[in-house]
C-alpha cells in the first residue's frame, strides 16, 4: 500500500463468525459437548440478513458453501465449541428433572459491534444426550412457525429471540406423518431458564445454583453485581423483566401457549416458539394448543403462570437468600412483588394507551381502567377483533360516524360498541389534544399487522406442499414493519374467513 493511501474504513465482517465462549467456561456440569449431526442434502432456505448485519456477521460467507454447512451443523468454523445445556422444568405443572437440549446444540456466543452477546444454537441439529426418545430433529413446520413469530415479535418491539437462518435438511423427520425436516439457526441474548436454576437446585447443588446465578448477574444484570443481597436483587430484577415481558404479550394478543419453567428464558426475552398463536377475536379464555387440554396456558392465564414459574426459581434460590428459611422466604416474596409491580402499569397503562387515554388528563384513573375493562367485555361478548379494533379506533374520530363503522361492525351486536363510543368520546374530550396526536399516540401502540394463525398456516402449507416461500416473504413484509399501515399488504390485516380460522395450533416436535 502506498504510503500516501487513505487508511481504509472498518474492515467489513470477513469469513466464519469468531464465537466466544462464557457458559462453557463455567466449572460446573452445566452442559454435555455435543456436535450437530450431519444432514444429508443442506439447502438454505432462508437467511435474515438484517440480523446478520446486527450480529456483524459476513452474509455472503454464511450463505456460502461453508456458511450454509454450519448452519446445517455438517461443519463448524474451528471458534465454535457445540454443547447441548442441561436443564430441568416444570412441564404443565409437573417436574421434569432432566429434560435438557434434546435436539438444540449451541455453537457459541457472538459480540456485536455494540459489545453485545448473544448465543447461536441450531434447533434440530441432531440428538444429544438430553435427547430421551427424541429423534433430535425439527420439522419444517414448527421451524418457519418460530422465525415468523420471532420476526413479527422483534418487529413489535417485544424482547424475544430472532432466528438468523433456517436450512432443510433434506431428510424426512417422521411426526405424524413424514414431512421435511429443518433446523432453525437461533439467537438468543442466552439460553438460560428457569428450568436451568431447576436442573442443579433438584440435585442439591448449591454450588452450581450460585455459579449460575452470579453468571447471570455478569451476563444480564451487571448492574447488580457489587450490590448488597444480589441474589434477591437478582430475583427482583428477573421478576421485573418478566413482568414486563408477559404484559406486552398480553397487549398484542399473544399466547405463548408452552409456558413450562424450561420455556421461560431468564434474559427477559420470549423463547421457545412452539404451539404458539396470535388472539383473533378477542376471547381471553383462549387456548390454541392441543396439548394444553386443561387451559392452564391461555390467554388470560400467562400473567398468573409467569408467576408461578418465578416461585419456582425463588424455591431454587431460597438458599442463597438468606441466613435462614424464614429469611429467605421473605426474601423471596419480597422480590417476587416486583413481578405485579411491574405487571399492572405496564398492563393497565398500556391499555389505557391503546384507547389513547392521557393519564394526565384524568384524576381517576380507575374510572379509566374500568372503560377499558368495559370494551374489553364488549368485545369478548361481540367476537370484536383484538388486533383490529384497536387499530381502527386509532384512525377514528369520534365524532365522525363512518369512521367509527368499521368497528362497530366487527362486534356481532353493533350496539354494543355505539354504547360504549358514547363514554370513549366524553373521556377524550378531558384531553386537550388534536385529534391527530391521538391517532399518532395510537398507531404507535396498536399494530395494524400480527402473524394471524391462519397466514402463519397458509405459509407452512405453501412451503410444504409446493415448497414455495414466496407466502413467507410476503409475511415478513407485513409483519416486520406492523404499526405501519403498508397499504398494498391490506389483506393481511383481514382476520380469517369462517374456512381459514385455525383452532388448534401443534408444537410438532
Ligand atoms: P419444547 O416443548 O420444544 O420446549 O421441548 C421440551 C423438551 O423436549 C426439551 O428438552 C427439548 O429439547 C425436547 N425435545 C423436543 N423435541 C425433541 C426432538 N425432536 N428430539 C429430541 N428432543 C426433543
Ligand atoms: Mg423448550
Amino acid at each position: 500500500m502506498p504510503a500516501s493511501a487513505e487508511p481504509l474504513a472498518a474492515a467489513p465482517p470477513d469469513g466464519p463468525p469468531a464465537f466466544r465462549h462464557s457458559y462453557v467456561e463455567l466449572p460446573g456440569p452445566f452442559f454435555a459437548d455435543i456436535a450437530p449431526t450431519s444432514v444429508p442434502e443442506a439447502l438454505l432456505l432462508r437467511l435474515n440478513k438484517p440480523l446478520s448485519d446486527e450480529l456483524g456477521l459476513d452474509a455472503a460467507w454464511l450463505s456460502g458453501r461453508d456458511g450454509v454447512a454450519m448452519l446445517a451443523g455438517n461443519r463448524l468454523p474451528a471458534t465454535a465449541r457445540p454443547i447441548a445445556m442441561a436443564y430441568a422444568g416444570h412441564q404443565f405443572g409437573h417436574f421434569v428433572p432432566s429434560l435438557g437440549d434434546g435436539r438444540a446444540i449451541l455453537l457459541g456466543e457472538l459480540v456485536d459491534g455494540n459489545g453485545r452477546r448473544r448465543d447461536l444454537q441450531l434447533k434440530g441439529a441432531g440428538r444429544t444426550p438430553f435427547s430421551r426418545a427424541g429423534d433430535g430433529r425439527a420439522a419444517l413446520g414448527p421451524v418457519l412457525r418460530e422465525y415468523i413469530l420471532g420476526e413479527a415479535m422483534h418487529g413489535l418491539g417485544i424482547p424475544t429471540t430472532r432466528a438468523l437462518a433456517m436450512v432443510a435438511t433434506g431428510e424426512p423427520v417422521f411426526r405424524e406423518r413424514p414431512e421435511p425436516g429443518a433446523i432453525l439457526a437461533r439467537v438468543a441474548a442466552s439460553h438460560v431458564r428457569v428450568g436451568t436454576f431447576e436442573y442443579f437446585a433438584r440435585r442439591g447443588d448449591l454450588g452450581s445454583v450460585r455459579t449460575l446465578a452470579d453468571y447471570l448477574i455478569q451476563r444480564h444484570y451487571p448492574e447488580l453485581a457489587d450490590g448488597e443481597d444480589r441474589y434477591a436483587a437478582l430475583l427482583e430484577a428477573i421478576a421485573t423483566r418478566q413482568g414486563e415481558l408477559i404484559a406486552r404479550w398480553l397487549l398484542v394478543g399473544f399466547i405463548h401457549g408452552v409456558m413450562n419453567t424450561d420455556n421461560m428464558a431468564l434474559s427477559g426475552e420470549t423463547i421457545d416458539y412452539g404451539p404458539c398463536a396470535f388472539l383473533d377475536d378477542y376471547d381471553p379464555g383462549k387456548v390454541y394448543s392441543s396439548i394444553d387440554r386443561g387451559g392452564r396456558y391461555a390467554y388470560a392465564q400467562q400473567p398468573s403462570i409467569g408467576l408461578w414459574n418465578l416461585t419456582q426459581l425463588a424455591n431454587c434460590l431460597l438458599p442463597l437468600l438468606g441466613k435462614n428459611t424464614d429469611e429467605a422466604k421473605a426474601r423471596a416474596r419480597t422480590a417476587l412483588n416486583a413481578y405485579g409491580e411491574a405487571f399492572e402499569p405496564a398492563y393497565y397503562g398500556g391499555l389505557r394507551a391503546k384507547i389513547g387515554l392521557l393519564d394526565s388528563a384524568t384524576a381517576d384513573p380507575g374510572a379509566d381502567d374500568e372503560l377499558v375493562q368495559d370494551l374489553l367485555s364488549r368485545m369478548a361478548q361481540h367476537r370484536a377483533d383484538f388486533t383490529n379494533t384497536f387499530r381502527l379506533l386509532g384512525d377514528a374520530h369520534p365524532k365522525e360516524p363512518a369512521t367509527l363503522e368499521p368497528i362497530r361492525a366487527g362486534f356481532t351486536e353493533p350496539t354494543a360498541f355505539d354504547a360504549w363510543t358514547e363514554r370513549w368520546t366524553a373521556r377524550l374530550a378531558q384531553q386537550a389534544e388534536p385529534d391527530e396526536a391521538r391517532q399518532a399516540r395510537m398507531r404507535a401502540v396498536n399494530p395494524a399487522y400480527i402473524p394471524r394463525n391462519h397466514r402463519v398456516q397458509e405459509v407452512i402449507d405453501a412451503a410444504m406442499e409446493r415448497g414455495d416461500l414466496a407466502p413467507l416473504d410476503r409475511l415478513l413484509v407485513a409483519v416486520s414493519r406492523p404499526y405501519d399501515d403498508q397499504p398494498d399488504l391490506l389483506d393481511y390485516r383481514n382476520p380469517p374467513q369462517p374456512h381459514e380460522v385455525v383452532q388448534r395450533t401443534f408444537c410438532g416436535t
